[in-house]
């Protein structure tokens, strides 16, 4: 609204802080449990009755499923201003659910499936127009930024 420099989500309702923590927003069936990111608006468990979900905040540490190292610009959505080739992980948050982020505060080549992962929220390219826009990523847990 004034110039002022603001922070914004790439994607509304993708995360939000909770407590101070950074948290995936995404949805729970009330019937069966199951979780879903990003939010679903139904559940699609077919063995489901209820179907009926809702918001939950999603636990913010899991462990690498899987990655694969991204030699290519990412859309525009999610453009970089300092583009280098990056890491995009699958993360195991537990609750069967699997997310796919980037990954940050590793080297590329330091990068091991089953290694403990937290969530942080990190700028992503500055937006003339909107601030700050920032997106989650997934970072060492414990660890500080690698020497
Ligand atoms: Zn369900």
């Amino acid at each position: 609204m004034t110039g002022a420099s603001v922070a914004v989500p790439v994607v509304d309702g993708l995360f939000a802080l909770v407590a101070g923590e950074a948290r995936l927003t995404g949805t729970r069936c009330a019937s069966c449990g199951t979780h879903y990111f990003p939010r679903a608006i139904s559940c699609r468990n077919p063995a489901c009755r209820d179907k009926q979900v809702e918001p939950a905040a999603l636990p913010n540490t899991g462990t690498l499923y899987s990655y694969t190292i991204q030699h290519y610009q990412p859309p525009p959505l999610f453009r970089m201003d300092d583009w280098a080739p990056y890491a995009l992980g699958v993360v195991d948050l537990g609750e069967g659910l699997q997310v796919m982020g980037m990954l940050t505060g590793v080297p590329l080549d330091e990068i091991r499936i089953g290694m403990a992962l937290r969530l942080v929220i990190e700028p992503l390219y500055l937006d003339a127009e909107r601030g700050e826009v920032l997106t989650y990523k997934f970072a060492p847990l414990g660890g500080e930024q690698a020497a």
